[in-house]
């Protein structure tokens, strides 16, 4: 069987999560910050640790089948590839931006205006959508000084929290692209059905962190309006306690209406909530 390799960043802000992932997939394998590609002792797979920016064509390429890299970056390098996985880490938005002590207010005013950015494919793209006519001044990094040194009117760069802008003295003006960090796959890697139970392994992680495993109490008669409350994988357990009248309810709630949810439980009669995490769900 064909030894599969996975490229991910070697260090930087999609390192550590990229590694938890693959870890959390239960593959076993070394983290040396100092060996470029470490195998996997128990999935025929090899993990290459890389520069993000080099990632995308390796696995155009073939030199890796997979990838673990930003959607900005697939994006600027315009490369041939298929998205195999969202994977919710690595968030942020290409924004542009503008000093803030600056009269712009339109975006149609950053014609003929010059933009800094180490995203000149994208940004390109985004101002020839909107008819809008810039001097693009690509630069390799520390894009958010530009302004202050001369060097450009606005900059287009990734922003999380929007801190380095604020601090720099630029507030963001326009979102160009959101981003987060995604699974690549050499074309056609989908149909390897190695490649499919890595992706299953990868959607059973993501599903458990998107939910979590919730056992509580409630009376029998309070049991109705209490299950109505949860929704479950299929449906919720429900077994009887030592206590005649009380039953345990166990079941899974998504965690973005968590709190919501938690709080309407109790109103409907639930006590002794416990929640804990869970770690692979399996369908
Ligand atoms: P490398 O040394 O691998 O080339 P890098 O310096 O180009 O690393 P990082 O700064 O580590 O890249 O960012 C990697 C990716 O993390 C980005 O391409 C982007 O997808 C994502 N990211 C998330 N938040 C931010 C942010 N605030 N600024 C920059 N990138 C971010
Ligand atoms: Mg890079």
């Amino acid at each position: 069987m064909k030894t599969l390799k996975i490229a991910i960043q070697k260090s930087g802000r999609l390192n550590e999560k990229s590694v938890e992932l693959l870890k959390n997939c239960g593959l076993n394998f070394e983290n040396y910050k100092s060996s470029l590609i470490s195998p996997v002792s128990n999935f025929p797979l090899e993990i290459l640790f890389l520069r993000d920016d080099d990632i995308p064509e390796y696995v155009q390429d073939g030199i890796a089948d997979l990838g673990i890299v930003g959607e900005n970056v697939i994006q600027e390098t315009e490369v041939e590839v298929s998205y195999l996985q969202k994977l919710g880490f690595g968030k942020c938005s290409l924004k542009i931006a503008v000093p803030n002590n600056n009269s712009i207010t339109d975006i149609n005013q950053l014609n003929g205006k010059a933009i800094a950015t180490t995203y000149p494919v994208i940004l390109g793209k985004y101002l020839k959508e909107k008819g809008i006519s810039s001097d693009i001044r690509t630069i390799s990094g520390s894009v958010e000084i530009s302004p202050g040194l001369g060097l450009s009117d606005a900059i287009c760069d990734l922003v999380s929290t929007g801190g380095t802008l604020k601090s720099n003295g630029l507030i963001p003006f326009a979102d160009v692209m959101s981003s987060e960090a995604v699974l690549i796959g050499s074309k056609g890697s989908e149909n390897n059905h190695l490649v499919q139970e890595l992706i299953q392994r990868i959607q059973s992680v993501l599903r458990a962190k998107e939910t979590k495993y919730v056992v509580l109490n409630v009376e029998r008669k309070n049991l109705p309006s209490v299950l109505a409350l949860l929704p479950g994988v299929k449906s919720p357990s429900v077994v009887p306690l030592a206590e005649g009248d009380w039953v345990a309810v166990h079941t899974v709630i998504p965690e973005r209406d968590f709190w919501d949810r938690i709080s309407q439980l109790k109103q409907a009669g639930a006590q002794g909530i416990v929640v804990m995490p869970i770690e692979k769900i399996i369908l």
